[in-house]
């Protein structure tokens, strides 16, 4: 068994929506970002990749480089998915928090579930997604931008 966890974090740009574990939320702001600054499936990638040994999503996607323009994050994960497996290891389950004052992913929870259990081929039971705020304190909680965490459990290897 391996453990990884992953941190992201995207500040508030223009724009009318956020994606957040590859559901489009509408919001009164997007993120400023090269790709599509879905900060759950960019911990989600960075938490994989810890796990494996392969490093972080910055190596393996570099912003410098124009193929990963505005590009789907779901793409970095089905991507970062094929290296893990290509390594003899296969995802168990997989904790997301997301920390962000707004937008409220109450509503979203279960959508969002789905979409990352589906993305990581797994039953939505063994996926987790919980949110805080940080009790309006630093730049989170003058919702400045927005972040997340993830763990990963991988087996074999
Ligand atoms: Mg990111």
């Amino acid at each position: 068994m391996r453990i990884g966890s992953g941190f992201d974090v995207h500040a508030f740009g223009p724009g009318d929506h956020v994606m957040l574990g590859g559901v489009r939320i509408a919001h009164e702001r997007g993120v400023i970002a090269h790709s599509d600054g879905d900060v759950l499936l960019h911990a989600l990638c960075d938490a994989l990749l810890g796990a494996a040994g392969l490093g972080d999503i910055g190596q393996h996607f570099p912003d410098s480089d124009p193929r990963w323009r505005g590009a789907p994050s779901a793409r970095f994960v089905a991507a970062v998915l094929a290296l893990v497996r290509g390594a003899g290891l296969a995802v168990v389950n997989a904790d997301l928090t997301l920390l962000a004052e707004a937008p409220r992913i109450g509503p979203h929870r279960e959508a969002i579930r789905r979409e990352v259990a589906r993305l990581l081929e797994l039953a939505p039971e063994r996926v987790n997604l919980k949110a805080t705020t940080t009790e309006r304190l630093g730049f989170l909680g003058r919702a400045e931008g927005l972040a997340a965490q993830a763990v990963v459990l991988l087996a074999g290897g």
